[in-house]
């Protein structure tokens, strides 16, 4: 696994709902990548603390309610950090193959539906301005904060899963790349997680390639060998 040094903020967020920007958080784990080592970008409870203020998982207020217990408690936080990426895969093993327009296995919706009913425990109908709205329990420790958290996006999975909007769920066309997100382009044809990206990547790895080809072929004995095959 690569140490990831970058921060939060730095994390790009493309999906198109939380729920894939938080699947969006590693890579190499696609069947097939070429990369040999996961580039895991939760690398600490804390870390995933500020993504979720960054992917707007929890607000600011929240952020500064909760942030005492998360950044000074001396308890280790590493379970809590390892349920949350344990939730991510099976979000994982969900959105991956329907982006593919593949079958979901069963065993991980029900996961999703398990973490979606335990979520649900945690949000409480209250007056907001004036009318009722869904709010969320306060939570006392790490462990009801991951479980709220992970309870948040099971909901936000289960929502995506039966709307429309999952026939828009792709996944970057780079092999080397994991990352799902929602086409809403005009066009439908959107093929990378960002064209900036992925899409500039592949297309100078095309140019590349166009030009080793040109390479060979002014190549003398490469044309003539190329020339015998031909009349073969
Ligand atoms: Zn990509």
């Amino acid at each position: 696994m690569t140490h990831f040094t970058g921060t939060a903020k730095s994390i790009r967020l493309i999906g198109g709902a939380q729920v894939l920007d938080f699947i969006n958080t590693t890579n190499g784990r696609r069947p097939g990548s070429p990369l040999k080592v996961m580039e895991e970008r939760l690398t600490s409870f804390q870390f995933f603390f500020e993504w979720a203020l960054h992917a707007s998982l929890i607000s600011a207020q929240e952020f500064a309610e909760y942030k005492a217990m998360v950044f000074e408690s001396p308890i280790s936080y590493q379970p809590d950090l390892d349920a949350i990426i344990a939730f991510r895969e099976c979000l994982y093993a969900v959105f991956y193959p329907l982006s593919l327009r593949q079958v979901a296995a069963d065993e991980a919706l029900q996961q999703i539906n398990l973490n979606f009913q335990q979520g649900a425990a945690w949000r409480v109908l209250r007056t907001v301005d004036g009318t009722p709205a869904w709010a969320w329990k306060t939570c006392t420790n790490a462990q009801e904060l991951t479980a709220m958290l992970i309870g948040r996006l099971a909901i936000e999975a289960t929502q995506l899963l039966v709307s429309g909007d999952l026939r828009a769920l792709k996944c970057c066309t780079a092999t080397d790349c994991d990352w799902i997100f929602l086409d809403i382009s005009k066009n439908k044809l959107r093929k990378w997680c960002q064209m900036s990206v992925c899409g500039s990547r592949e297309k100078l790895s095309r140019l590349k390639t166009q030009e080793t080809r040109r390479e060979v072929h002014s190549d003398g004995s490469d044309l003539y060998r190329l020339g015998d095959v031909t009349t073969l």
